[in-house]
């Protein structure tokens, strides 16, 4: 389970714009914390393609780009992202589950959150 902080810095993070008493430094932080969390540790399902299985590798991976403990499957989601042909499949590899499209919105949503906290006088004040 203590793979799943993310969701811990997301919710304050939510309750963080809530109560604007925080300050956007707080926001800034806990924004940069979600998206290391969403790119680099959530534990979605690997997707790596694997002969004989159609949907691929189902471990779990770490984060949005990197793939799972296998180590030719670690270094797969950047590859795909840095041979561009890829990306489609790795964009729909982003919502390939239930679990890989909440990680992909809460990654999204909390880079907006902290691009908008860092804007001085935008949304925060
Ligand atoms: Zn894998």
């Amino acid at each position: 389970m203590e793979r799943w902080w993310g969701v811990l810095t997301g919710a304050l993070l939510i309750a963080a714009w809530i109560d604007r008493a925080v300050g956007p430094a707080i926001v800034v932080l806990l924004s940069a914390a979600t998206v290391v969390w969403c790119f680099f540790q959530a534990p979605v399902t690997c997707g790596a393609p694997v002969r004989g299985h159609g949907d691929g590798c189902r471990n779990n991976a770490y984060g949005l780009l990197l793939g799972c403990r296998i180590r030719q499957h670690r270094w797969q989601k950047l590859k795909m992202i840095i041979l561009r042909r890829q990306i489609r499949e790795f964009c729909s590899g982003l919502f390939s589950d239930g679990k890989a499209a909440v990680v992909t919105l809460a990654g999204v949503g909390s880079f907006l959150s902290g691009l908008i906290a860092f804007i001085p006088g935008l949304a925060l004040k």
